[in-house]
């Protein structure tokens, strides 16, 4: 095939989800060239498939690498998403819709936990299941009483809207997103990289970052040292109701359903450790509505109007790997964001700019646990240590 010419850029992406778009936008708005290379369609991975909720589903269960990432990148989300709208007329509806935890949960570990952390959180009692419908109750008997923890500041956006918004104002930055351009190889002399094989064609320039998201680990082959970042396969069910049939999102251990505004309801997740394979099962789906509907009666009458899946990029603790290669001088990465890369975006993609362009300027938190993972080999986390 005949090499298509790129324009010669400061820095070229690999992978054009959340992260790669993050990242494009934050280093084209302190005046890089940028262009972003991009296997498929734009935002139509990890990042599509994901639910949108802007925070750890139990986020007293992580790490203080997790916390303080997130907790800088929810304050930083306002308004990212803000100029998004108002730079391209799309609206990733953002909201705060909080979030109601179900037992099993330990409220005095959480209480505990968002009093350190300043997050408001309240103990709540409810009558299960969802909701006050009282035919409904007939029918399932007579409600328990529960006691759940609402924390009203947790927020939510739709993200095939917040891809569009991204992409759009990537393009309208002077960036160049180049589609169904997978990269293959690395062309590397001594401790640098020098060019990049992609199906369409060799493509110099500066500096590399790989966001290729569950494939990182696999584009960067032998280079990739110790890191670990596995797919992990996430399954979805859609429904749509004439109004949300609850106001929060719902957090019973791993399940979770998020309202959306216009009455689609979102019901996820699967964890399914399985390598590449993104195919929906009808498994998931029963195990899901199984979970789900003791919860939420009304997804019995409903049908599913969708079932999707991703690969998440799964990493030890949900620890992203955001920075400089150890070896390669001018080779980046951002990934490993697992269960909360959207969350993580605008935060890791400062980081990550922070770094390239040499700034000063930092988040105000300690950066070094996202080294970490270059140096993880010894130590491999199996599945059920990644929360
Ligand atoms: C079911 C599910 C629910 C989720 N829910 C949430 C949630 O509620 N909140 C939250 O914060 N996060 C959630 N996540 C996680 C979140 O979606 C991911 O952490 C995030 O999308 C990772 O973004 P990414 O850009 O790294 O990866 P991706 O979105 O997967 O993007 C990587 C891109 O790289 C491209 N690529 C791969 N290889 C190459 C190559 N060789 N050359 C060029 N391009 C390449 C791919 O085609 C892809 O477009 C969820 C994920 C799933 C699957």
């Amino acid at each position: 095939m005949k090499p298509l010419m790129l324009t010669k850029h400061d820095i070229m992406i690999a992978g054009a989800g959340v992260i790669g778009l993050a990242t494009a936008l934050k280093l084209l708005e302190s005046g890089a060239k940028v262009s972003i290379l991009e296997r498929g369609q734009t935002g139509m991975e990890s990042s599509w498939a994901g639910g949108g909720i802007l925070s750890p589903i139990c986020p007293w269960d992580y790490t203080d690498a997790v916390t303080r990432l997130v907790h800088y990148s929810t304050t930083l989300f306002p308004d990212w998403v803000a100029a998004l709208h108002k730079a391209t007329g799309i609206d990733p509806e953002y909201h705060q819709c909080g979030m109601t935890v179900l037992p099993p949960v330990d409220i005095q570990n959480a209480a505990a936990w968002c009093a350190t952390h300043d997050v408001n959180m309240r103990r709540q009692i409810l009558p299960m299941p969802f909701p006050a419908d009282e035919n409904q109750r007939t029918a399932d008997g007579a409600p328990d009483n529960i006691e759940a923890v609402v924390l009203p500041g947790i927020a939510q956006i739709r993200n095939p809207r917040l891809l569009q918004a991204l992409r759009q104002r990537v393009i309208q930055l002077g960036g160049q997103i180049v589609e169904n351009c997978c990269v293959r190889d690395w062309k590397i002399q001594q401790n640098k990289v020098l060019s990049v094989q992609s199906a369409c064609g060799i493509f110099t320039a500066d500096s590399y970052i790989i966001a290729a998201g569950a494939w990182s680990q696999r584009l960067l082959g032998k280079h990739a040292l110790g890191l670990n970042i596995q797919p992990i396969k996430g399954q979805m069910l859609l429904f749509k109701f004439d109004t949300p049939p609850i106001s929060t999102i719902v957090v019973k251990e791993n399940l979770y359903l998020i309202p959306r505004k216009d009455g689609h309801l979102l019901l996820g997740s699967t964890l399914e450790d399985i390598g590449f394979d993104k195919r929906i099962t009808a498994s998931a789906r029963q195990k899901l509505l199984k979970q789900a509907q003791p919860i939420l009666p009304k997804l019995r009458e409903s049908p599913v109007i969708r079932q999707w899946s991703g690969l998440r990029p799964g990493s030890p603790l949900n620890i992203p790997t955001i920075g400089r290669h150890p070896e390669l001088i001018n080779l980046y990465l951002n990934s490993g964001h697992f269960r909360y890369g959207v969350t993580m975006a605008p935060a890791s993609a400062e980081i990550l700019a922070n770094v390239l362009t040499g700034s000063m300027q930092h988040p105000g938190l300690d950066t070094s646990p996202y080294q970490s993972g270059w140096s993880q080999s010894d130590s491999l986390l199996p599945i059920h240590t990644m929360l």
